[in-house]
């Protein structure tokens, strides 16, 4: 029997909005398709689980060359602040949401083919998604929800010899995305720009019954449905900060409404620690740079909350923004008090956090593996703390600052094998480093071996585990990756 993608619920649930939400419109061929990457684990969860080798379909439900049974695809409309600035109409330029699937748990998830070519709302591009970029998002989904943080995910991923022009001459791949939905705050930013209120109020209520149930019974479920959107963002940006993860562009219309990380473009993950890390080529000013990322939350909730002004009360929208703030703190507190191995966060542990900070920041001390080895560190003696030491270009501040984090161990009676445990839970051996996504899509693009992305894949699915297999994915980046240049281009 042939496989058909999905299972498509007798009622579509973003597909029974009404038509001024999207255009029907199916995808555009692309020739000679050929499968990059297939998820089996996702595959499984979602019901899906088939061989891929035996279905030669497979690529050709992927670039869109065949439809599922059923299926009836839609790009959908929305607007947005990019870098600052309003732009009245963006849209699923690319993307098609080719149907929605139910998985054997009922959830029901969207699934969207990236890169499916020209839709209404393409404006001055091609629909097309490049194999480079294409590769950094199924990776990088995957790498985020091996890390426990809230992402879409990539099911599948094709690669077609049609060319697409970027800076040079490439080609065009599709990703088969997966999410509950992919709605963003531009969605509400268009509805209410375009002063179409009955969509807006068709939208919100959409979105509050089918994943804010709870809002409902508020005294005021509008406001109520900003604060609970703001509470997953300040989460979601507390466990980038958490992990280095720099968005790249963190546009209103790049946001989530149930705060998951959407739209990998020129993302990167911190190397060593500059707080002012931009990993946009394109973002000349900085503005979506490592330590803004919190602050812009907070900026994209305000396009939000003004989109929700005709449906709800200004002082409940600004009560809810108001909480961002210190929703924020607390969510990074407790990330940071993981990573230091605390039980229990003291005001004055933000000091501890704040001198770390400075000596990683005046060292370029490498994120991930500074963290990852602060596992190791010995309460009892620092003779034995060289390593950590060896981080840091001025020793005797780092001999300062083991002092003061030693007596905050001594204080809570850390034992320090259950601490090590504890630690390496939450500080990943593991990231998905730029000059390591970037041997995978050399390989691939250059020979057509796509063994490193399932390789990579294999390995970041478990980030916090030790893999042998892997040790070298552990290392600290070699020179070329400074000269590794991501930008808004895909
Ligand atoms: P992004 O910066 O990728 O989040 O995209 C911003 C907007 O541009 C969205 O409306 C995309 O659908 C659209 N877009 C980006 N790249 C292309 C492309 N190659 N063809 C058509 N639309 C695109
Ligand atoms: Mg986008």
């Amino acid at each position: 029997m042939a496989f058909t993608l999905a299972n498509f619920p007798q009622t579509p649930r973003f597909g029974a909005l009404p038509p001024e939400f999207y255009t029907r419109l199916n995808p555009t061929p692309l020739p000679d398709p050929v499968l990059v990457a297939w998820n089996s684990e996702l595959a499984e969860k979602l019901g899906l689980h088939t061989d891929p080798q035996a279905h030669p379909d497979l690529a050709h439900l992927l670039a869109g060359n065949q439809l599922p049974e059923g299926a009836s695809p839609l790009a959908s409309v929305y607007s947005g602040h990019q870098f600052g600035t309003y732009v009245p109409q963006l849209g699923d330029g690319r993307a098609l949401l080719i149907g929605e699937h139910r998985a054997p748990d009922g959830e029901i998830y969207e699934l969207q083919l990236k890169g499916a070519g020209l839709t209404p709302y393409s404006r001055m591009g091609d629909g097309r998604a490049v194999l480079r970029s294409s590769i950094r998002e199924y990776l990088c989904s995957e790498a985020m929800q091996g890390l426990g943080i809230p992402t879409t995910r990539a099911l599948g991923l094709v690669s077609s010899p049609q060319p697409v022009w970027r800076e040079e001459l490439e080609t065009a791949a599709v990703v088969l995305r997966v999410a509950p939905t992919f709605v963003r705050f531009g969605h509400f930013e268009y509805f209410h720009r375009t002063g179409d209120h009955a969509s807006l109020r068709i939208l919100t209520d959409w979105v509050i019954t089918h994943f804010y149930p709870q809002c409902r019974d508020e005294p005021q479920p509008y406001a109520a449905l900003l604060l609970a959107v703001a509470e997953r963002t300040a989460q979601l940006i507390a466990r980038w900060q958490s992990v280095g993860f720099c968005h790249g562009v963190l546009n209103s219309d790049n946001m989530s409404i149930l705060g998951l990380t959407l739209d990998y473009g020129p993302f990167g993950f911190l190397d060593g620690f500059d707080a002012g890390h931009i990993c946009n080529h394109s973002d000349h000013t900085g503005r979506y740079a490592w330590h803004h990322q919190p602050e812009i939350g907070l900026w994209n909730l305000h396009c939000l909350a003004q989109a929700l002004l005709p449906l709800a009360d200004k002082e409940a929208l600004t009560a809810a923004l108001q909480q961002y703030q210190s929703m924020f703190e607390s969510a990074f507190a407790n990330q940071l008090r993981q990573k230091l191995g605390l039980v229990h966060w003291q005001e004055d542990d933000w000091n501890l956090v704040s001198r770390l900070l400075e000596m990683m920041q005046q060292s370029t001390a490498d994120w991930t593996l500074f963290w990852r080895a602060l596992a190791n560190f010995d309460a009892e003696s620092d003779l034995h703390n060289a390593k950590l030491r060896n981080f840091f270009i001025d020793r005797p501040a780092f001999d300062a600052w083991s002092a003061q984090y030693r007596a905050r161990l001594d204080q809570e009676h850390s034992i320090a094998s259950t601490r090590a445990e504890r630690m390496n839970r939450v500080n990943p051996l593991y990231v998905l480093r730029n000059h390591l996504a970037e041997s995978a899509i050399r390989e691939a693009v250059k020979s057509g071996n796509f063994t490193e992305i399932e390789r990579l894949q294999r390995c970041l699915a478990h980030p916090f585990e030790e893999q042998n297999e892997f040790a070298n994915y552990a290392a600290a980046p070699p020179d070329w990756a400074q000269e590794i240049s991501v930008s808004c281009s895909s």
